[in-house]
């Protein structure tokens, strides 16, 4: 019997998994790659890391693998260590491969890691990157079609070089997002997001390969408009609004399109943004002073189907991201932000 694949640990943070289930609207996209809702940094972002250990040749590594992603997609890496970066990179040749998803890492205290490169075969960083840059295991995709063997593979993972329980297989690789978690819509089994599995862990046959480079659709999923489009609003050119001012009119003009804002606070308080019209829109706050730092993120609060997010803020800078709740949906709404 051959040794399972080194498998990756699906870092997914309780709540989402907790979500409860929206109705799903059909799937009218034509990219893959699956992102959990709500884990992208704003587009245009520059992501600073840091790492904690590894050789000058395993750094290396680390390096080339993640810019792999940058060529693609509207964000940059910082690798100058700073105290506070957003991916913190352990090699803990005893911890696997692991990452937090997308903005799932700022939740982590600074002084701990938010991926560990315990191996790093193949395309492992890249892969690694891909989570923290906010996607999912494509396995994890509804539209994948695998039917598990669930005693083989519980078995084949419960030795080495894995040693998982149950419960860690069950979460890591039985688990699959529901439609409306993910951005996704069809399965890819050449992304980099899939690791590789004998036929004789499914049922029906399905086996997948190692894929150790970015797939043309992995390259497609993250340039495009529900990830990082290079066309897109970075932050530097952000629509400014003043607090208490009128409200603002906006439009989604394009499916996908992302639009941006930001604001400042001159003294502490709570705030409230909120959205007005008829279009279905999904607000996510950034701040203080950081594009990278999830406050809040809202679908309906508002009035209808409009978000609004209160919050109680220093005084600082503040970045609003606004997206149709839909792949495809566009319209125009109103934008405001008062103090209370
Ligand atoms: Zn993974």
């Amino acid at each position: 019997m051959t040794a399972a694949p080194k498998m990756c640990f699906d870092r997914i943070l309780p709540r989402d998994v907790l979500r409860p289930q929206l109705t799903t609207t059909g799937p009218n996209g034509t990219t893959r790659a699956i992102s959990p809702r709500g884990k992208s940094w704003l587009n245009g972002s520059n992501l600073r890391v840091r790492f904690m250990g590894g050789s000058a040749a395993e750094q290396a590594t680390a390096r080339e693998q993640a810019l792999w992603w940058a060529d693609y997609a509207n964000l940059t890496f910082d690798f100058g260590n700073a105290p506070d970066a957003e991916i913190r990179v352990s090699f803990d040749t005893n911890d696997g491969a692991w990452s937090f998803v997308g903005t799932d890492s700022r939740q982590m205290p600074p002084n701990q890691a938010t991926m560990n490169l315990g191996f790093l075969d193949g395309g492992t960083a890249g892969h690694e990157f891909g989570h923290a840059i906010g996607l999912a295991h494509e396995h994890s995709s509804p539209a994948g079609g695998i039917q598990w063997d669930e005693p083989v593979v519980l078995a084949a993972l419960a030795g080495p070089p894995n040693f998982w329980d149950e419960a860690t297989t069950r979460h890591n690789v039985f688990f699959k997002y529901s439609l409306d978690q993910i951005h996704g819509t069809a399965f890819d089994p050449d992304s980099i997001m899939l690791y590789a599995f004998p036929a004789s862990w499914t049922t029906n046959g399905v086996a997948t390969h190692a894929n150790d480079i970015l797939s043309a659709l992995d390259k497609e999923f993250v340039a495009g408009a529900k990830m990082y489009p290079k066309s897109g609003p970075s932050p530097s050119k952000a629509t400014v609004l003043a607090v208490g001012a009128d409200r603002a009119k906006a439009d989604i003009g394009k499916s996908g399109e992302e639009d941006l804002f930001r604001f400042t606070t001159d003294q502490d308080g709570v705030y409230q943004i909120d959205t007005r019209g008829q279009t279905d829109v999904y607000m996510k706050l950034f701040g203080p002073n950081s594009q990278t730092a999830l406050i809040d993120e809202d679908d309906d609060s508002g009035y209808g189907l409009n978000p609004r997010i209160s919050a109680q803020l220093l005084a600082g800078d503040y970045y609003v991201q606004i997206r149709h709740y839909d792949r495809s949906g566009t319209g125009t709404y109103s934008i405001a932000v008062k103090k209370r």
